[in-house]
Parts: structure tokens; C-alpha cells; sequence
């Protein structure tokens, strides 16, 4: 891959990367057509990235098919499928991470504590393998976003990251490769994620600043669902992931909740 990469570059080809842990949805597809807007050869990772699982999370059971993938990035307009082996990427030998400080505490950090240490990592060497000029990632994961936006400025990482819009469901639900794990009446419930949003989103509109009442109405919305299992509901600064005091400027509303066996996560931004 990087014998590929300089081969490109040397030609003064614009390289565009999408990393991704594959079983690919419409969300995946998204940032391949945005990373054609900004490069000429499009490179999607597909990797189960170990190392930004806990030690009880779903690696084992993530959601695997390769030639489903590969079908499916052809036709987006993908180039190259960088697939690479696990001994390969993590070597017996391999000791050295990359660690974002701070952001990387709350949110999601506080019930998965390695995770982004995990994400820097994988990010980090996919960006020296693939030596991309631009990079895409979906608002969808917004602390990641935010948390890779941190790396690649505090490394001077010469890489534009982009970030695509969350790829929804009819319904509303954000796509995400976990969702099939979702039984029929789970997924049913599952929808209460976005209409919880979207009823703060209203709430906000409608002029009311009080972050506990929003949060607490979000979580009365979500409690209702039986097998719904609240991790956390925030409504932080987009700067800082800090929690807000009180509601203005451009917040971000965060949740995380397992409906049985997936914990799915989602976010709006809301300009107060
Ligand atoms: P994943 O395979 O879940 O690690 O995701 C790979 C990339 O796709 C990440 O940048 C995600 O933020 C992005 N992504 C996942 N789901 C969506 C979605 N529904 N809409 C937009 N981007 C997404």
C-alpha cells in the first residue's frame, strides 16, 4: 500500500482515504462519493480494528463479509480496498499508541475507556500506510470526529479531514453496521434514539434553556422502549465535549444507548 501510495503521489495524484471496519451501509457509501469530490483515487480501509474494543465489547462478533464490501465500494466509486491482516497491522512485537488527552474522557470514554486510544492508533498508521491528502469520517461518531481533528492538528498531520452528514434510516435511525444485531421489535425501538433528538432539537426551538429538562425528557422518551439501556444523554460545547451550564451557541447532543445487545450511539448539533 504505501509502495502504491508514493507511486501516486509521485504522479501528483490526490489521494482520498475512508476508513472503515466494514459490513458496509449507505453511511460508509457517503464518504467514499464526498472523498471524490476532494481526490482523484479513493483508498477504503477495511478493518476490525482490535484495539479499539473493550475487553467485553463485540470484536469476536462484529459483523463480517468482505466480498459484500468490496461489491458494494466498487460501485461507490471506490479504488483500492486496503484490507490488511491483523498480525500485520499489530505485529507480536508491536507496543506504541497514539493517545488524544481530555476529549477523550467523557462521552463515550467514560464506558470505554481504550476505545480511542484504539481509534488514534488505527488512524494513525492507516494515515503513514495510505498516505492520504484527505481523510472522511461521518458526523455520526462526532467525539471520534472531533477527537481525530485534534490528532492531526497536534501531530501536523498534512491531511484535510472532512466530515460527511449521518446517513439515516427512513425512520430516522442513524445506519450503522451494528444495527443487525437488532431483532425486528428491537429495531422497532431503536427509532426513539432520533425522535429523542429530534423532540430536544424542538424543545430548543421552542426557547427552552434548561439542559435538565431537555436531558430529562430525552430520557423519559428513551426509558419508555423495554429492552433501552441509557449509557449517557449529553448536551455539550462542540469545542470542548464540555457540558454546558447553560445552553447557547453551537452544542452538541450526544446519546448512547443499548437496545439489547447493541450499544448504538448518535448526535445532533444545535446552533442556539
Ligand atoms: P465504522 O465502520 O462504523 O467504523 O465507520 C466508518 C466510518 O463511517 C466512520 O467515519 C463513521 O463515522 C462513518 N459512518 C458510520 N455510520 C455512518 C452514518 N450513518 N452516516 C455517515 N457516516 C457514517
Amino acid at each position: 500500500m504505501q509502495e502504491q501510495a508514493n507511486l501516486l503521489r509521485s504522479r501528483g495524484t490526490r489521494i482520498g482515504l475512508v476508513p472503515t471496519m466494514g459490513y458496509l451501509h449507505e453511511g460508509h457509501l457517503s464518504l467514499v462519493r464526498e472523498a471524490k469530490k476532494k481526490a482523484d483515487i479513493i483508498v477504503m480501509s477495511i478493518f476490525v480494528n482490535p484495539t479499539q474494543f473493550g475487553p467485553n465489547e463485540d470484536f469476536k462478533n462484529y459483523p463480517r463479509d468482505f466480498d459484500r464490501d468490496a461489491a458494494l465500494a466498487k460501485t461507490a466509486g471506490c479504488d483500492i480496498i486496503f484490507y490488511p491482516d491483523h498480525c500485520e497491522v499489530y505485529p507480536a512485537s508491536y507496543l506504541t499508541y497514539v493517545e488524544v488527552e481530555k476529549i477523550t474522557r467523557v462521552l463515550c470514554g467514560l464506558s470505554r475507556p481504550t476505545h480511542f486510544r484504539g481509534v488514534t492508533t488505527i488512524v494513525a498508521k492507516l494515515f503513514n500506510i495510505v498516505k492520504p491528502h484527505v481523510a472522511v469520517f461521518g458526523q455520526k461518531d462526532a467525539q471520534q470526529v472531533m477527537v481525530i481533528k485534534r490528532m492531526v492538528t497536534d501531530l501536523n498531520y498534512d491531511i484535510e479531514i472532512i466530515i460527511a452528514p449521518t446517513i439515516r434510516e427512513k425512520d430516522g435511525l442513524a445506519m450503522s453496521s451494528r444495527n443487525s444485531y437488532l431483532s425486528p421489535d428491537q429495531r422497532a425501538q431503536a427509532v426513539v434514539l432520533y425522535q429523542s433528538l429530534m423532540e430536544a432539537n424542538r424543545m430548543i426551538d421552542e426557547g427552552e434553556r434548561d439542559i435538565g429538562i431537555i436531558k430529562n425528557t430525552m430520557r423519559a422518551m428513551i426509558e419508555q422502549q423495554p429492552d433501552a439501556v441509557i449509557d449517557y444523554i449529553e448536551i455539550v460545547d462542540t469545542a470542548t465535549l464540555e457540558s454546558q451550564r447553560k445552553l447557547t451557541g453551537e452544542v452538541l447532543i450526544a446519546l448512547a444507548v443499548k437496545i439489547g445487545k447493541p450499544r448504538l450511539i448518535d448526535n445532533i448539533i444545535v446552533h442556539v
